[in-house]
């Protein structure tokens, strides 16, 4: 630790501060100079780039914040790690099943994420699982027929279903999920049509609950899945067409972000139990799909915390594997194929959300001057508690000044006070606040009501970026995800900031971050530095944000950046795409963008016969609304 002199504060400081090494899970460090950086392991060794670095390529490419990062290595590797993991456990256990991952396309829908997905993917057959018509589409035209499995949930009309049947020709394996009574039939009926025998699994509702932020997705009430009469009602029906051969998987899903171990096991267990009946039932049984729920420890305590988790990977495989061994070998079943449908866990490190931070709003002014005899009385009254503040009469000072400076506003609005001593009234308050708030931090005996107090007085950090665009779940769920200066780390910071983003609504904030003692309402920053970018990332933000984010102030996608890092500590610009421009957005929102541009041009014509601007000034005004049109719905350098 530090001792006497100057506080000397290194990168590893920061590390602590934020927890980076917590949540980063190897892929995210800090550099001797104080940069973030991304880690890639390569067989000859361990790479670091530095993200300040990348946002240089960026700069000098001309594209503008904000950015999402995406990190292709990263992505790869949580593929790798998912089926290696699973590989291990099995061969450890004498298993004597295979594993088969399939990724769930609503959770990352972009076309450079499925294609990387089985692209890479494909060496393990690691597949996908489409949820709707639209999400088929893409499983067909992305994965290669005989490479990863495509499995269809949610509900499926005709069409869907004549598709799905007809691939099966092509030799891709799509299993058709049954969720619902009514989709037998439909199922049935195309089959005989099209004279293709269907592969089916069977959607369980688990009694089984679980804890965490989707703990609705489970239990007797969710919304998804068969009854257990429902389930016997389609085995007859099955039976009689002389079709039990075809029901080969048996599927359920218990919510996403599961952060209970205990609870993943007894999802397990239960579904071992449904499992083994229907098999005993006729069921050509082969597969077991766990569905999603591999939770990623966002801030890194590795508590059942619904933000983190209390398991490791391997102890995910391990106990999964371990439990259906345990319950199918006494009933002498063989062991199933065992399918995952692991989303969030897949996707969530390879995007990184990176913004500048345009202005700063700070609570203080300094010492602030003396207050002097012709002020009104309770100023003054102000300025002596100010004077008069001591360990000892902590509440009694905060007591008294709220309520000179309540008397002070109902003065200013009798009209009885001008707006400069209002104004001199704010400072001394702050001042007090920020003084009682100093003593508390630095007392044990923190009078009851006055901790919490420094939050009151943090920074406003205003970012290029919008919360309901880029991090809809933080708005939507309270979801904390790791934020973080990405530079300057061999520099204490000394400001606590909460971050509001571009839109004008007051909901467009983040004011809760991760810390190991539970959240913390402000996140330490530097304070911004005269003619000096200064970037944050939100990390961890590769899983269901992107799509799910909406237009609110016609805030448009961000731009994405695509890299992929070499081995000698090189990277390139895989893709880079442009976000939505304005014209873009509002012709979301049914305005043509070109129409738009006549009707000003009109009224700045009309403004040019009545004389109150020159021909010039027309063209140059009309310049500016078509470069408007043009332009990134964000802050612009
Ligand atoms: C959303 C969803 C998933 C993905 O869950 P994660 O927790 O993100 O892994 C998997 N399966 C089904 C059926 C889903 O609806």
């Amino acid at each position: 630790m530090k001792t006497n002199g100057a506080p000397h504060w290194t990168p590893a400081d920061s590390a602590e501060l934020y927890g980076i090494r917590n949540w980063g899970a190897g892929y995210f460090d800090l550099a001797e100079d104080g940069a973030v950086t991304v880690n890639v392991q390569f067989p000859e060794g361990r790479v670091g780039v530095s993200i300040p670095q990348i946002i240089e390529g960026m700069r000098s490419r001309g594209m503008q914040m904000p950015v999402l990062l995406r990190i292709e290595n990263i992505l790869d590797a949580q593929i790798t790690v998912l089926n290696e993991s699973f590989t291990r456990a099995i061969s450890t256990l004498g298993y004597r099943g295979s594993f088969r991952g399939v990724f769930p396309i609503k959770v990352n829908q972009q076309c450079q994420v499925i294609e990387e997905i089985a692209r890479f993917g494909s060496s393990y057959g690691h597949g996908l699982e489409a949820g709707s018509k639209a999400e088929l589409l893409i499983a067909l035209a992305t994965l290669q027929p005989g490479s990863g499995h495509i499995v269809c949930n949610g509900y499926k009309d005709e069409e869907f279903v004549s598709l799905g049947l007809q691939a099966l020709r092509l030799g891709y394996r799509v299993t058709f999920v049954i969720e619902t009574p009514t989709e037998l039939p439909i199922i049935l009926e195309a089959s005989k049509r099209l004279g293709i025998a269907p592969i089916l699994g069977l959607r369980v509702k688990l009694a089984s609950k679980v804890s965490g932020a989707w703990s609705e997705s489970s239990g007797d009430r969710s919304i998804f899945g068969l009854t257990t009469s429902q389930i016997v009602q389609t085995l007859d029906l099955l039976r009689s067409h002389n079709m039990l051969d075809c029901l080969q998987l048996l599927h359920y899903h218990l919510g996403s972000q599961i952060p209970n171990i205990r609870d993943i096991r007894s999802g397990v267990l239960e579904a071992c139990r449904y499992y083994v009946d229907l098999v005993r039932e006729g069921a050509a049984l082969g597969y077991l799909d766990l569905g999603g729920g591999l939770a990623v420890d966002y801030d890194g305590s590795q508590t059942n915390y619904e933000y983190s988790k209390n398991y490791s990977l391997d102890e995910y495989c391990t106990d999964i594997v371990e439990t259906i061994m345990t319950t199918l070998d006494p009933e002498g079943i063989e062991h199933p194929v065992i399918v995952t449908e692991s989303g969030r866990a897949t996707v969530a490190y390879s995007s990184v959300l990176l913004f500048n931070i345009l202005d700063v709003t700070s609570f203080e002014g300094g010492d602030p001057p003396a207050v002097d005899s012709s002020e009104h009385e309770l100023l003054r009254n102000l300025a002596d508690v100010l004077s008069g503040i001591g360990s000892k009469n902590l509440q009694e000072c905060f007591n008294d000044a709220v309520f000179y400076r309540d008397e002070i506003r109902e003065l200013f609005k009798r009209g009885q006070i001008r707006l400069r001593s209002l104004s001199l009234s704010e400072r001394l308050f702050i001042e007090i606040v920020r003084v009682i708030a100093r003593e508390t931090a630095s007392s044990r005996r923190a009078p009851p009501g006055l901790d919490g107090l420094e939050d009151s007085l943090a920074d406003i950090y205003y970012g290029n970026f919008s919360v309901f665009q880029s991090l809809p779940d933080v708005w939507a769920i309270e979801q904390v995800f790791p934020v973080m200066p990405v530079h300057r780390h061999n520099e204490k910071p000394v400001r606590q900031a909460i971050i509001a983003d571009i839109t004008c609504d007051s909901d467009g904030k983040i004011d809760r971050f991760i810390d190991p003692r539970g959240l913390r309402k402000t996140l330490p920053v530097h304070p911004l530095r005269e003619n000096e970018p200064y970037y944050l990332g939100v990390f961890l933000v590769g899983a269901y944000q992107e799509t799910l984010g909406d237009l609110h102030n016609l805030m448009g996608d961000t731009n994405v950046v695509s890299i992929r890092i070499n081995a000698d500590g090189s990277f390139d610009f895989i893709r880079e795409m442009d976000g939505d421009s304005i014209a873009d957005v509002l012709s979301y929102v049914e305005y043509q963008p070109q129409q738009l541009l006549e009707q000003f041009r009109r009224t700045a014509e009309g403004a040019v016969r009545a004389g109150r601007i020159s021909p010039q000034e027309r063209q140059a005004m009309l310049a500016s609304f078509d470069a408007s049109l043009r332009g990134y719905t964000y802050f612009e350098e």
